[in-house]
């Protein structure tokens, strides 16, 4: 997830452009760049670094022009480094072009490229846009026919804004967000209202596969001053200008009092993202995993349930044994450590102390490593052979959410490919995300007088069969840590060897209900309504046996992605009927640096 800007008006382009990249830091904060056009050239100054430290150093307000683009990363493919910030040009220095999202067959359209003899000067996937549209105008297109071109061939998800030394800018979108601010003698292009809404009002939502032309030269009527086609057809299409009501206050503040309750939400553009991955390196993992002597998935906390998840997954789908362990626990299992072994490592940030000291371990007996990992950079993915990002953005609350589901999909995403059904996992993710939006708006519209009901309750206990027990486990955790009620979570069955002891009138006890698992789970909760539990049914179906039912539907595979949303929107609202701070539990601390 990055931030991208562009303007193009009659005003000092820079003042503009830091102003407005300054309001999408939310989006993702490792580096910063602006490019403006004067005098036919690109000027251009880019850092790694927040934008107040990077301005600081490199003063932004000395680049001259009236036209610009601005681009604060979060980055998915190259490291963090000055050369892969954005805005990224092409070789002839001719376009300029800022990016966010992930070109998923940028290193195919490279190799391409290379063979022309074009130089690439960064390791990310975005500088194929700039090279592209570059050679592409030297086989004599004019920039928007190049641009189109480019667009056609690149697979993956971007919003972009490309600019070339002739002042024409071109913005594009597919599955990341764009919207074009229609201002008086001046147009925006951003990735968030907020970014200009200081000077307009009036916007224009771009939808994925269109392109819009911002360049027809009419400065006076910003109105007619872009066109908007569709990628495929090319046919030109026809835009409403909406006016935005609320206001930039409002807009700082969104509508998320929380956090944790923002990258619930953000949810419905994640788990599709995480997905989105260079060809070639899904290709990698997948080798690494079936050439590999034993495998091992290690994690902590959050990051370890995903492992378990992905544990059944592998073993149902891809008929293979993985060893899933504790980062902390991970020297225990040191005698089975050899060259062949394949150690992944799973981590939101990449700095978790316990989990360094598994890879260390694991590099020590010459094993190979793999990280699944949201931050680009981290020490996590220095020190393994390959990293695969969660590009889940940035998760500022304590709490991961986001990225659990994130690690759920990639993970799943590999057990099918280990099992040579790359594409049936993608089907299965991609249909599951279809219910996302569902899940988390009925989840936030219901749960709070459940949440209401409940928070004074000292326990919770959560069931799972199968693919739903890691989700018992998960949901227990986020219960814990945010409202500090005791929760645990059992697999069905192991409720009744001892600790349906505990279990007394009105006790909650929230039964995890996948299809296959339906009866068994039935019967335990049964058990425990037999002994006046309060039953919590998160199921595609209701039961009698429910006291209360969180409808999820069903989504094969990837049910432990749909179930957990409503437990994390659960735990939320129990904190927040007990008045604590949501974002900031007491004792933690988002990477556990401690060992
Ligand atoms: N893939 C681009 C990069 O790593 C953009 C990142 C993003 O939008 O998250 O620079």
């Amino acid at each position: 997830m990055c931030g991208i800007v562009g303007y193009k008006g009659k005003r000092k382009a820079c003042n503009i452009l830091l102003e407005c990249i300054k309001t999408l830091e939310y989006r993702g904060y490792d580096s910063v760049g602006i490019a403006t056009l004067a005098n036919d050239q690109f000027q251009i100054k880019k850092d790694i670094g927040k934008i107040d430290e990077v301005h600081n150093k490199l003063n932004f307000l000395t680049l001259q022009g009236n036209l610009g683009v601005a681009h604060t990363r979060w980055s998915t493919h190259g490291g963090v480094t000055q050369i892969n910030a954005h805005p990224h040009l092409s070789q002839d220095k001719k376009v300029a072009v800022v990016h966010n999202g992930i070109v998923e067959n940028y290193q195919e359209l490279k190799h391409e490229l290379e063979k022309h003899g074009i130089k690439f000067i960064s390791q990310t996937d975005t500088e194929i846009f700039p090279q592209y549209i570059s050679y592409s105008m030297k086989q004599g297109k004019s920039f928007k026919d190049a641009v189109h071109e480019t667009l056609l061939r690149v697979e993956g998800s971007y919003a972009i804004v490309a600019v070339n030394v002739s002042g024409e800018m071109i913005v594009a979108r597919n599955g990341s967000p764009l919207v074009l601010g229609i201002g008086k003698d001046e147009i925006f292009a951003a990735s968030d209202v907020p970014a200009f809404l200081e000077h307009t009002n009036k916007v224009v939502y771009l939808d994925d596969e269109e392109y819009a032309v911002l360049d027809l030269g009419n400065v006076v009527d910003s109105s007619k001053n872009y066109e908007v086609y569709n990628v495929k057809t090319n046919k030109k299409i026809k835009k409403e200008i909406k006016t935005i009501t609320w206001t930039l206050e409002q807009a700082k503040k969104g509508n998320y009092p929380h956090f944790m309750l923002k990258e619930i939400t953000e949810q419905k553009e994640t788990i599709k993202k995480a997905i989105e991955q260079d060809h070639e390196l899904i290709a990698k993992v997948t080798d690494a995993i079936k050439n590999a002597h034993g495998v091992f998935f290690v994690g902590c906390g959050t990051s370890y349930h995903a492992c378990v998840s992905a544990s059944y997954i592998f073993a149902h789908v891809a008929k293979r044994h993985v060893n899933v362990v504790l980062a902390s626990e991970f020297r225990n299992h040191e005698n089975f450590l050899k060259k062949e072994t394949l150690v992944v490592a799973v981590s939101q940030s990449g700095e978790t102390a316990d989990l360094l000291d598994a890879v260390k371990t694991a590099k020590a007996h010459g094993c190979k490593t793999i990280a699944i990992v949201n931050v680009m950079g981290s020490t996590l993915t220095r020190l393994c052979d390959t990293s695969v990002m969660m590009n889940s953005g940035p998760e500022i609350c304590v709490l991961s959410t986001k990225s659990y589901t994130s690690q759920l999909a990639l993970l799943l995403l590999f057990a099918y490919s280990s099992a040579g059904r790359l594409e049936d996992g993608k089907k299965i993710i991609n249909s599951a995300c279809k219910h996302v939006d569902k899940v988390i708006d009925v989840g936030l519209e219901k749960l709070k007088p459940l949440a209401e009901k409940l928070h004074k309750q000292h326990d919770f206990f959560l069931i799972g069969r199968d693919l739903a027990y890691p989700s018992a486990l998960e949901g227990a955790l986020k219960i814990k840590e945010v409202s500090y009620i005791h929760a645990e979570g059992f697999a069905g069955a192991e409720l009744k060897h001892g600790t349906i002891a505990l279990i007394e009138k009105g006790v909650p006890c929230i039964a995890l209900i996948t299809k296959s698992t339906r009866k068994l789970i039935l019967s335990n909760a049964m058990e425990v309504k037999a002994r006046n539990g309060y039953i919590i049914g998160v199921s595609d179906e209701n039961n009698e046996v429910f006291d209360y039912f969180i409808q999820v539907p069903a989504a094969g595979d990837a049910d432990p992605i749909l179930m957990i949303i409503p437990l994390q929107i659960l735990a939320y609202y129990l904190a927040l009927a007990k008045g604590l701070d949501v974002d900031k539990p007491r004792n933690l601390a988002k990477s556990v640096v401690v060992r």
